[in-house]
């Protein structure tokens, strides 16, 4: 399930793709968004808000 973008991701440190999107994954209701890359599914985290998970993305390194 694909949750509208609340906050600008950068592209894939990984790929380079601006493929990234934010997730709302049912296994952890504590901590259920994370953002993946479309492109080779690099994630994050995972993060109570959709913002903690954009962050986290956006500050990612290889
Ligand atoms: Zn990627």
């Amino acid at each position: 399930m694909n949750i509208p973008k609340t906050a600008e991701l950068k592209e894939c440190p990984f790929c380079g793709e601006d493929a990234a999107d934010i997730v709302k994954s049912t296994k952890y209701p504590e901590n259920p968004f994370y953002v993946q890359c479309d492109a080779c599914l690099a994630t994050t985290n995972s993060f109570r808000t959709t913002e903690g998970a954009a962050k986290a993305w956006n500050e990612r390194h290889p």
